[in-house]
């Protein structure tokens, strides 16, 4: 309970033991185990969690869907230059602004030490850009106060690429092809946004294996 109070999830409704009461626990229970501590955005679990729906749905109804993931730039220096408690406050900006700029329908994570995802359904891929490099700015942009007489800034680098729309992949999968992308950034010099050119349509020898159930056809790329 102790845990729950702390979270801010204290204020049970009904008597103790009542079924009300019991639910508000479950429900309490359920938010604090799907929340990073940290930043208060959802965890790795929540994440995966929810790509895994997405995939569902956008094999469902073909609507595109984007992922994108972003890493602080040079995060290290930022704990080897102010300490371990700034980098925490760093973390935390980041968060926020992640959370203050995306749709109420897409879900900002925190996925590692100082690496954010975002979830964005129904996301058409002539937006993508837009959409990524409005985050990636709104982070350049924002100044981090870690004392009364101290101010920072720190940059992200992001990848981005679409679930594709034909075949169940995996979320890993998924993730691997926006990291691909997330490296070509910081390869690139950091600061920047790169996306998968376009939904994919070609398809990996893993996901022909989803896909015909093992029984790989002869290379004819759809
Ligand atoms: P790059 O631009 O290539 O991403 O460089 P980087 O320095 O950001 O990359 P690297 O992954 O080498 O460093 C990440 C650092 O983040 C290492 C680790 O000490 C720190 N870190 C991980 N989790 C936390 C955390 O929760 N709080 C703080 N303050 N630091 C963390
Ligand atoms: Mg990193
Ligand atoms: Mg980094």
């Amino acid at each position: 309970m102790q845990l729950l109070q702390q979270s801010g999830h204290g204020d049970l409704c009904g008597a103790p033991g009542s079924v009300a009461w019991l639910q508000g626990l479950i429900d309490a229970l359920c938010d604090l185990s799907s929340r990073d501590a940290l930043s208060g955005l959802a965890n790795r679990r929540a994440f995966e969690a929810a790509l895994l729906r997405e995939i569902d749905r956008v094999a469902r109804s073909g609507e595109p869907a984007l992922l994108l993931i972003l890493d602080i730039d040079h995060f290290k220096r930022v704990n080897d230059s102010y300490g371990h408690r700034v980098g925490d406050l760093v973390i935390t900006a980041v968060a926020e602004t992640l959370q203050e700029c995306v749709r109420p329908m897409d879900l900002p994570a925190r996925i590692g030490g100082e690496e954010f995802a975002v979830i964005l359904p129904n996301c058409a891929p002539a937006f993508a850009s837009t959409v990524a490099e409005r985050l990636r700015t709104r982070i350049e942009n924002r100044i981090i106060e870690i004392s009364p007489s101290q101010a920072l800034g720190v940059t992200v680098s992001i990848g981005g690429a679409f679930a594709p729309q034909w075949v169940r992949s995996t979320a890993s999968l998924w993730i691997e092809r926006a990291d691909l992308q997330l490296y070509r950034a910081k390869s690139e010099g950091r600061n920047r946004t790169c996306l998968e050119p376009t939904p994919v349509s070609t398809v990996s020898a893993e996901e022909k294996g989803l896909l015909f159930g093992g029984a790989v056809p002869e290379d004819n790329d759809a």
